[in-house]
């Protein structure tokens, strides 16, 4: 299995880390969308994101990759290309720096739906304000929605990442098995 990084900007290099420990091969995409099993999305600063997504013709490739069912992870930043105003892919909609200037970056720990507790990384973090009905919500914080799953595609607004808990990477690697099954 060889999972793509969208490599742009931002924290592509802890995921390119962590799939490494679960023994997965990883490719950074950075000019074309690689063959690949799966796509991570990381978190970084949508903006710049999205232009330069534009900028090296591949927000188009990705968008269509994923709209055939390609398996894409997509945290923080990731979650918010995946909503109706960017990628336009999953029926979500993120409010962006959601949780005010002092509130910007915090650690906490909470249900996730079919894991159990998982520490939660929010650094200057979307939620999900708005869900269309295929989409599950797999965790909350304080009443807002922070992880979700349509088919395909898996979000996080918190950095899973950052930590050293293996389980929401497993989780999506366990939907790329079963989608290629
Ligand atoms: N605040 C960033 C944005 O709006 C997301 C932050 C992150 O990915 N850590 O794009």
């Amino acid at each position: 299995m060889k999972i793509a990084i969208l490599a742009l900007q931002g924290a592509f290099a802890e995921h390119e880390q962590m799939l490494r420990q679960l023994g997965v091969e990883t490719i950074l995409v950075r000019e074309h969308l690689e063959d690949a099993s799966g796509l991570i999305i990381p978190g970084g600063e949508s903006t710049a994101m999205m232009r330069i997504m534009k900028d090296e013709g591949l927000f188009e490739p990705i968008r269509q990759a994923i709209l055939e069912g390609l398996p894409v992870l997509g945290t923080c930043a990731g979650l918010i290309m995946l909503d109706k105003n960017h990628l336009d892919v999953m029926d979500i909609k993120a409010r962006r720096n959601a949780y005010g200037r002092q509130l910007g970056s915090f650690n906490t720990e909470e249900e996730f739906k079919g894991i159990g507790k998982v520490p939660m990384t929010f650094i200057r973090a979307p939620y999900i304000e708005e869900a269309g009905p295929e989409v599950e919500i797999l965790a909350r914080v304080d009443g807002k929605a922070v992880a979700a799953r349509q088919g395909n595609m898996l979000v996080t607004a918190f950095h899973p990442e950052l930590t050293d808990d293996t389980r929401i990477h497993e989780l999506f690697l366990s939907l790329v098995t079963n989608q290629n099954d």
